[in-house]
Formats: structure tokens, sequence, C-alpha cells
């Protein structure tokens, strides 16, 4: 039988009936820079950690057994697995782009890699023809789905018919939903990137990143990179991401029940002028994520009747904390024009309806009565203030 997720979180099939480690339940850290050697020749499969480390393959086998790939390789931050991924393109290599990235990807795609050359065209991949910007020395596509913050949703598989015919990389940043909710090497992407801080780890508290492929040849790529440029991940934080794994499901679960509630309750606020979340019918998104995907994750983006509104909420919060970030287990809320993506130019906001009144909430396990109290005392306050 193959195993379900939530299983495949806690074990590693290969692992089934061996009792290694003196039998210690939770992966031992391994904290050594360097292994000796049986003889010359003679290496135990380890040599030096900057390649590889137990506690590090380890927790590798765990992220390619969730997302289904042949190999996966942790990073010490999501845009350190993101710029070595930048690496597998030469100078003239052209990458097709979604324009609502992670603004720490744009940032790295308009500094650093076009300053080696590699050129960007940005569109909408939820809704522009991709055939229409392919150009001779297009390389790749490289997308979010559900976006950032705006969460728009591309149809994976029908992308991926397009990039197989044309020899192009399908590159897919699949941090939002985590391999909980989505698997999108299984809907025809060559690479899944992680941010590990986020889901995966799901305590606020390790900064991670995670490449995955089913691909050898782009396999034999990573591992040349990682030996060479060397941001691979500690053993220890590399036992902290396996030990936040263990929980994903219950986690992203739960995260995702409270934000349908929240989601609904900020819909019937006068205040708010819009809510963004894929699990709402009236999402333009919402039937292609049934179809691609397990759950709609826990990201709610909704604009505010102003931006004083807005400020006030950030303002006011007191249990709910005004902090970048998301995917842990405490409710975290966003001002993605002055924080995540205070670097993405001010016309791609615009043009993405990022405004200074959009707020994004990364909605944690706490109980949802204690959620919805503090958003109701904090909107009341502020109606209070600004309506006196
Ligand atoms: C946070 C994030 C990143 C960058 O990851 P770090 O771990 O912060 O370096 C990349 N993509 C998405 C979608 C993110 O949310």
């Amino acid at each position: 039988m193959k195993r379900k997720i939530e299983t495949k979180c806690l074990h590693l099939e290969e692992d089934d009936g061996k009792n290694t480690h003196y039998g210690a339940i939770s992966y031992p850290i391994y904290q050594t820079a360097t292994y000796a050697h049986l003889g010359v020749g003679k290496s135990t499969g380890f040599d030096y950690s900057r390649l590889q480390n137990p506690t590090k393959e380890h927790l590798e086998k765990i992220v390619a057994s969730l997302e289904n790939g042949i190999s996966a390789f942790a990073f010490s931050s999501g845009m350190a697995g993101i710029a070595l991924l930048m690496e597998i393109f030469k100078p003239n290599d052209h990458i097709i782009a979604d324009s609502d990235l992670y603004g720490g990807s744009i940032r790295l795609f308009r500094n650093i890699s076009e300053k080696n050359k590699i050129q960007f065209t940005n569109i909408d991949c939820y809704q522009d023809k991709i055939e229409d910007f392919i150009k001779p020395n297009t390389k790749a596509v490289y997308l979010e789905t559900p976006t950032n913050p705006m969460m728009n949703v591309t149809d994976i598989q029908a992308l991926s018919e397009i990039t197989k015919k044309h020899n192009l990389l399908l590159i897919v940043d699949n941090t939002f939903l985590s391999p909980y909710f989505q698997n999108p090497l299984d809907l025809g992407a060559d690479i899944v990137v992680h941010s590990g801080t986020k889901y995966l780890s799901g305590h606020n508290d390790t900064l991670a990143g995670f490449l995955v492929t089913n691909r050898t040849d782009i396999k034999e790529k990573f591992e040349f990179l990682i030996k060479t440029t060397g941001a691979g991940l500690s053993p220890f934080d590399s036992w902290l991401i396996l030990r936040g794994i263990k929980t994903l499901g219950i986690r992203m679960e739960q995260s995702q029940k409270n934000a349908i509630q929240i989601a609904n309750w900020l819909k019937n606020q006068k205040a708010v002028t819009k809510v963004i979340y894929p699990a709402l019918k009236e999402h333009p998104g919402h039937e292609i994520m049934k179809k691609q995907a397990r759950g709609f994750g826990a990201m709610i983006t909704f604009q505010l009747e102003s931006k004083a509104f807005a400020l006030s909420i950030l303002e006011k919060v007191r249990m709910i904390k005004f902090a970048e970030s998301l995917g842990g287990v405490e409710t975290l809320i966003t001002y993605p024009t002055t924080q995540t993506h205070a670097d993405v130019p001010q016309e791609i906001q615009e043009k993405n309806g990022i405004t200074d009144s959009t707020l994004r909430l990364s909605v944690g396990i706490e109980n949802i009565q204690d959620l919805i109290y503090e958003l109701e005392t904090v909107f009341q306050e502020t109606e209070r203030e600004l309506y006196a």
C-alpha cells in the first residue's frame, strides 16, 4: 500500500524494521564537520559536512518523499536554495517568471541574476498565454501557486504540457501550500522550491530552504553546485525541521480550518472591501485548486477601505503579531507593501493589486474563538477611533 502523507512526515519507508542509532526514535544530530575514513578509498558515505551530513540527509529523504521527488536538497534558507537554483542557468538564458512572487525572489532575480546576464520576463502565469513569451533562449518558467500575496492560482498541469512541449524547466515554489496540500512534481513540474522556514518548520524558529526534483540530470547539477558553493543546512537546524515536519499534517489542517472561519468573518466586515482566499467559492482559482491541491492553505490577503484602517489594525493587534513570515503555529499579520514586497517596484505592486491598504494574514493554530475575539476587538477599536 502506498503510504499516506501524514505517515511519510514521520517515517522513511527504507528504515522500516531497522534498529539503527541505538533505537533512537528521534533522529540523532550528527554535529560533525568531517568523517574518518576506514582506509584509503574507503568512505563511510560521508566525507565532509558541506557535501553531506547524516541528519541533513535524513531530512532531505523525508522531504523528497513528501514531494514524490527522487532527491531533495536542504539549504540554510529558502533564498539560499533559490540562489543556488539560478546557478544552473547560463548568461543569456531567459526565464519567464510570474510577476506576483515572494519579494525576495524578485530582488534576487533583478539584482543578482540579471547582473549575471540571465534575462527575465514577468507575466501573470494564471492568465497570460505563456507561448507568446517563449524565445529561442527561454529555459524555464518560474512561479508560485497560489501567489504571494495575491493568491492567483495557475493550473500546473496545463502549464506543464506547454513547458514540456518547448523543453523548458517548470519550477514551482510550493511554500504556501506545503507538500501536505500540493505536489507540483506529480502535476508535471521539474523542480519544487520551498522556504522550509514556513510550514515545514512550522514554529517561526528556524530558517531553511529546499529544492526537490524528479530529474537525475538536475539532481546531479545540484549536487555539484552544493559541493562547490556550500549553503547547506546545519545539522541542528536539519533536526529542528525534521521535528517540525512531524506535525505538518495536523498543523496544516488546523490552520486551514481557522483560516476558513476568519475569511468568512472578514467578508462580513464593513471596513473590508475584498477578501482573497482560494477556499472561498468566488475566488477565481477555486476550481483549479480543488483539482490540483488537497487543500487551500491558511494564507488570507484582504483589502481595507483605507490605509488608515490597515495601519490601525497593525498598531492594535496584541496576540496576533505584526511580523513578516508565515506558516508557523502563531498567527501573523503582514503589511506586504513595506515588508515582504518592499523591494518590488511600485508599478508592479500596483499592477498586482498590492496597495497601502492590503494586509496579509498567516493563520496559525490558536483557538478560533480567541482569534476572532482579537480581530473583533481590533476592528471595533479602529472604527471608534476613525469615525468618532
Ligand atoms: C519566505 C519565502 C521565500 C524565501 O525563503 P527564506 O527561508 O525566507 O529565505 C521564498 N518563497 C516564498 C513563497 C516565501 O514565502
